[in-house]
């Protein structure tokens, strides 16, 4: 298992000779299967639905990159998740999501899931829970983790998904989150779930601003102001409360000031985008919300399906938006800082992991916390 590369690697032009570390706060369990362990699971567990038979021909079919629609591309997640039902599979998916991660430079990584998503044969949620936790715990990569539970927005499961979090404190839970098609579906229909959350001392992320069009900003406040939210999952559609010329940001409305001023992280996924929304690589507002001051931070989103990795999105932003290795350590220090970890954690893996490193790349970064 260990030597086999991400899903979908792609080449990496920019940055080939250096893997630098990077922090990967958000990353779907499920979007980030090797599509050779979703044909060997089936194979196991008698799925048959697959839509096709071997690894690569698999993988392709995974590849959403170009399909330009949200729900086309959550849809192809009804065969990860059938064929994560069970236990030891997930564990598995979980183990080697550890060992893909850390290959890629990522050294804390959150991952999230649906821990209902994984019930339909039985499994209790709690067991989702143990499983994904101890194949993250075995790994023996030396990546550090945490998890964050999704509920999803267009089901009515949001708060038996958020006690599920609070009570799983101790599998390493920190955090909950909304996921799911984000049309018609506000984050305030989930306030119950959100305030629950907060009142347990959780942390808490919400995709928004993904897809829900013109709502994507009052989607976005709502996440903030309303639900309590600490951090923004995607967030590109802030860009439609922005004064845009000539690529640069000049005038920035009240939804995205009040995210600059409160320096609330936005979870980019660069890839993901470009591939339920039909948009150009430099037509991603990633660039111009960076230089704008806006607290942009760099995920992969769904690893299988967007066909991406941490080296990759890193490659975008140097390739199509201008990044240098300065602004790849600051952005890598910001998901630190907005990290559900402790303190201790984000003073450790700064001082002895990334910022030598990011030295050693030539970025001028500050080697104490
Ligand atoms: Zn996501």
């Amino acid at each position: 298992m260990a030597d086999s590369p991400s899903p979908n690697a792609r080449c990496r032009a920019n940055l080939a000779a250096v893997t630098l570390p990077s922090v990967l706060l958000h990353d779907h369990l499920d979007g980030g299967l090797r599509p050779a362990t979703i044909l060997d699971i089936a194979d196991t567990t008698g799925y048959r639905d697959l839509p096709a038979d071997e690894p690569e021909a698999l993988g392709a079919w995974f590849d959403q990159s170009e399909s330009g629609s949200l729900e086309r591309y959550l849809e192809s997640f009804q065969h990860t998740i059938g064929v994560m039902q069970d236990a030891g599979s997930l564990e598995r998916v979980a183990h080697e999501a550890a060992e893909d991660l850390a290959a890629d430079g990522v050294v804390y990584a959150e991952i999230r899931f649906c821990p209902w998503l994984h019930t339909a044969e039985g499994l209790a949620p709690r067991t989702v829970v143990e499983a994904v936790a101890s194949g993250l715990a075995n790994s023996g990569t030396g990546l550090e983790w945490a998890l964050i539970i999704d509920a999803l927005r267009h089901e009515d499961h949001s708060m038996e998904m958020a006690e599920i979090a609070v009570a799983s404190r101790h599998l390493g839970v920190v955090a909950f989150d909304l996921a799911g098609p984000e049309a018609g579906n506000p984050p305030r229909r989930h306030l119950a779930a959100c305030r629950h959350i907060r009142e347990s001392g959780l942390r808490l992320t919400i995709h928004a601003g993904e897809a829900a069009g013109d709502n994507g900003p009052a989607y976005i406040a709502e996440a903030m102001d309303v639900c309590g939210a600490e951090r923004i999952g995607h967030g590109v559609e802030l860009i439609r409360d922005c004064v845009v010329e000539e690529g640069e940001i000049v005038k920035v409305g009240p939804v995205a000031a009040r995210i600059r001023d409160r320096q609330i992280a936005l979870e980019m996924c660069p890839a993901s985008n470009l591939a339920t929304g039909a948009m150009q690589a430099h037509e991603h507002p990633i660039g111009a919300l960076h230089r704008a001051g806006f607290n942009v931070t760099i995920s992969t989103d769904n690893r299988l399906m967007s066909s991406t990795s941490m080296p990759d999105e890193f490659d975008f932003v140097t390739e199509h938006h201008g990044f240098g290795v300065d602004d790849l350590a600051r952005v890598t220090r910001r998901s630190l800082a907005a990290a559900f970890c402790s303190h201790e954690t984000k003073v450790r893996l700064w001082e002895e992991r990334i910022a030598p490193a990011y030295r050693e790349a030539g970025a001028d970064v500050e080697t104490s916390w």
